[in-house]
């Protein structure tokens, strides 16, 4: 039995971001499934940051975690972690009270945004078509940012290793028990580890860990999402373009090396699993790239799904359970579990320690009710 202090089951970006910063309060174990960190949904993301995305707590977690992403700890990466990319937000006739309403929410996190006119759209994405049913009007955000979530996962993993932690991977918890104080995980192979504070990061599989723990689940739901990559026109060089996005959930697109990430905003509910494309999705993915542009889809290059999972009120989750001292969420990260990562992590570790909820947070409107599972599950 190796013992611990702190013991994170889920080695995606929540587990690896949260264990990185408890690392040098105590010997940190995160034991992770697969072969690999960031394998499900971390490693599956559209990889932006944007306030186009999310409620009231999950943009102020995103604007905490820009700076990070912006300045990480010295030492942390040798390579940039996000790349400024505008996010550009279009709208036709019938989403224009959408857009409305996205500008001002916006507004209240961001001064880098702006309405832009047909010249300027054209500017910024020269395949964007007009009228009818695809763009009238548009909101550019050029303080986007793109990230390289790959530097992140590495990056966090090494800080945990540095501090004297471990990251062990082909490590699939497969029982969880509390003994004493302490929590007693064993993964498939009869290895154990044991620790009084038991971290679940488990991504869709976090209500499934809660409950092989006794725990009362908190009604996580995974949803799936669609990505295609495809082709610019011959000749064109996209590296330059946006991230585009309408404003209400019908359609997305970005550059990807030189090619083109798009996705129909799907949303399909599904179960905790490696997800892939369904032919459906990947249709209409092409079907929405030729409504809202004029690419003409002749071959899908690669196209992948991965899991956003939500808590009931689109908030993540971060905190002890109620119903259970020493098991603590970090769960329900749904499609912004990349750009919110830093502040989850703080949060995580201001929970943890009992310390006073960080005033970096409270600033942004972040307050420890948002997060914390009570609202979600009584003790
Ligand atoms: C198509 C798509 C586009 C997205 N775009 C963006 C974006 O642009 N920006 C953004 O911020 N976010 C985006 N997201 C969301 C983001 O990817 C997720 O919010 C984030 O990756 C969730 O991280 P996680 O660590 O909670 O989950 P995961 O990365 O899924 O990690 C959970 C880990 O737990 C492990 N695990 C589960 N059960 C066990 C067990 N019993 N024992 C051991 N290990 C276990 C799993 O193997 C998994 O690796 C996108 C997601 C998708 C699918």
């Amino acid at each position: 039995m190796a013992q611990a202090e702190f013991l994170v089951v889920g080695g995606g970006i929540a587990g690896l971001s949260a264990a990185a910063r408890l690392a040098a309060q105590g010997r940190v174990v995160v034991l992770e499934a697969e072969d690999a960190v960031g394998y499900h949904s971390s490693g599956r993301s559209a990889t932006f940051a944007h306030y186009g995305i999310g409620n009231r707590p999950v943009r102020g977690m995103t604007s905490y975690s820009r700076a990070v992403f912006q300045a990480p700890p010295e030492g942390f990466a040798d390579v940039p972690l996000a790349r400024q990319t505008p996010a550009l937000f279009v709208a036709n006739e019938a989403m224009l009270p959408v857009l409305d309403a996205l500008e001002a929410e916006m507004a209240r996190f961001t001064d880098t945004i702006a309405r832009v006119d047909e010249a300027e759209i054209r500017a910024l994405c020269p395949v964007l078509r007009f009228g009818g049913e695809a763009t009238v009007a548009g909101v550019v955000d050029r303080g986007g940012l793109r990230l390289d979530s790959d530097a992140l996962l590495q990056g966090y993993a090494r800080a945990v290793r540095g501090a004297g932690g471990e990251v062990s991977t082909g490590r699939r918890i497969a029982s969880v028990r509390k003994a004493g104080s302490d929590w007693e995980v064993v993964d498939g192979k009869g290895d154990r580890w044991s620790a009084p504070v038991l971290i679940d990061a488990a991504g869709a599989w976090a209500d499934g860990l809660a409950e092989m723990a006794g725990v009362r689940p908190l009604g996580l739901t995974p949803l799936r999402r669609t990505i295609i990559v495809v082709d610019p026109p011959e000749g064109v060089d996209a590296r330059g373009w946006p991230f585009v996005k309408t404003a209400a959930d019908e359609f997305y697109m970005l550059p990807e090396g030189g090619k083109l990430m798009a996705s129909p905003v799907d949303e399909i509910e599904d179960v905790p699993g490696d997800a892939s494309p369904e032919e459906y999705d990947v249709a209409l993915a092409a079907h929405r790239a030729e409504q809202w542009t004029t690419l003409e889809v002749r071959r899908i290059q690669h196209r992948w799904a991965g899991l956003r999972t939500f808590s009931a009120d689109r908030v993540p989750v971060a905190g002890f359970a109620p119903d259970a001292p020493g098991f603590f969420w970090l769960a329900g990260q749904g499609g912004f579990g990349l750009q919110t990562a830093p502040a989850m992590a703080l949060a995580t570790e201001a929970l943890i320690l009992g310390r006073e909820w960080p005033a970096e947070l409270a600033a942004l409107s972040v307050e420890r009710d948002d997060i914390t599972p009570d609202r979600l599950v009584s003790a």
